[in-house]
């Protein structure tokens, strides 16, 4: 319903200013507040991303929701408040947790993904779906990073709310993220409407590898140019910026991305025993397959003699078996 949506709104707004205001200026918040320090977040970027802190407490902003006047039950609705077991009333949801507001694309806020401070399970907690909240459709830092997007026609797209935080602060201000969930369709959607080049800069681990493999399509699907971006092992953008530091995270990972091409053939690679006679020829079979997907005979060519160089296999043979492949994709 439309009043309870502005109600909800409404709450959501003031519920990040409150938990802001708890990190910035309480005893408990400072605990907190050391810890973003310790993750390199500076004041300048914790008010940028009106990052807060939910304290332990069982009542922090039932409290301040309830003195204001806002119906408990619309705010348990809303996914600010959860419903005791008994019955008897109502309690935070988030509790000594780092907060992260999610706005919408009109920048209001509509939900909050909670940090546990340190280690602990579950390490993010987010609001549950809500009248105003669905994870499908929301991309964390898309109302920032709107006007950079449309001007450069660039996306680029992180996994973790930290990534896209620290990365800002590198200089990349078309960032987003999803929730913690896979891309949708309609995340893709959304993106293709204002930018014609993606760039996927996920965690440098084989779940953010295998997250890109799924996404690459998708974002072809949605007319997008897709380019990959590949950290070093392990790290994702956040733990590279905090060990190189931020022109390296943006001359290696952001200006010099690879091709989906190259990705998929390194992705593929991973797959075979390249020592192994069964293992090359299986290799080479899936790359050509993979190089056959390309529209242009140019850049197949160049692809193509690559794997001919360094698997010695002459390329005229490599360039029957891609273009047989090519011709059953048209
Ligand atoms: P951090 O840098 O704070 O440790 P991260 O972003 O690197 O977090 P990942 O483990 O790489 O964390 O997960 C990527 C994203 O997935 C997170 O930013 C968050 O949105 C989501 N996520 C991770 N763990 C959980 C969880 N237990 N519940 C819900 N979402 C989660
Ligand atoms: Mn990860
Ligand atoms: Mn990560
Ligand atoms: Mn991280």
């Amino acid at each position: 319903e439309d009043t309870e949506r502005t109600v909800l709104i409404e709450a959501h707004e003031l519920a990040a200013k409150f938990y802001h205001y708890l990190l910035n200026n309480t005893q408990h918040g400072k605990a907190a507040k050391d810890y973003l320090r310790e993750r390199g977040l500076g004041d300048k970027l914790i008010d940028h991303y009106m990052i807060g802190y939910a304290p332990e407490q069982w009542d922090t902003l039932s409290r301040f929701l309830d003195n204001r006047k806002f119906d408990p039950a619309l705010m348990e609705k809303g996914g600010l408040l959860s419903a005791k077991h008994d019955g008897s009333g109502y309690v935070d949801r988030f509790r000594s947790r780092i907060i992260f507001p999610i706005w919408d694309r009109d920048g209001k806020v509509t939900a909050f993904a909670g940090r546990i401070i340190g280690d602990g399970q579950p390490k993010y907690l987010n609001s549950p779906e809500t009248m105003l909240f669905t994870k499908s459709r929301t991309l964390y830092n898309l109302h920032h990073a709107r006007p950079a997007i449309r001007k450069r026609k660039q996306v680029v797209i992180f996994e973790g709310y930290m990534d896209v935080i620290r990365s800002w602060s590198a200089g990349v201000k078309n960032g987003v993220a999803t929730m913690g969930t896979a891309l949708t369709a309609e995340h893709c959607q959304m993106l293709g409407r204002q930018a014609d080049e993606v760039l996927i800069c996920y965690d440098g681990d084989d779940a953010g590898q295998a997250a890109a493999m799924k996404s690459i399509p998708m974002l072809e699907a949605a007319g997008m140019r897709v380019m990959v971006s590949m950290l070093p092992k392990g790290k994702d953008p956040d733990e590279y910026i905090a060990e190189y530091g931020p022109e390296a995270f943006m001359r290696e990972a952001i200006d010099e991305p690879v091709s989906v091409t190259k990705f998929k053939l390194i992705y593929s690679r991973k797959n075979h025993i390249l020592l192994k006679e069964e293992g090359r020829k299986n290799y080479l079979l899936e790359a050509a397959g993979i190089v056959a997907e390309l529209d242009s005979a140019i850049e197949r060519e160049i692809y193509l003699q690559e794997l001919s160089r360094e698997f010695e296999v002459p390329l005229e043979v490599l360039k029957q078996d891609c273009l047989i492949k090519h011709q059953e994709l048209q």
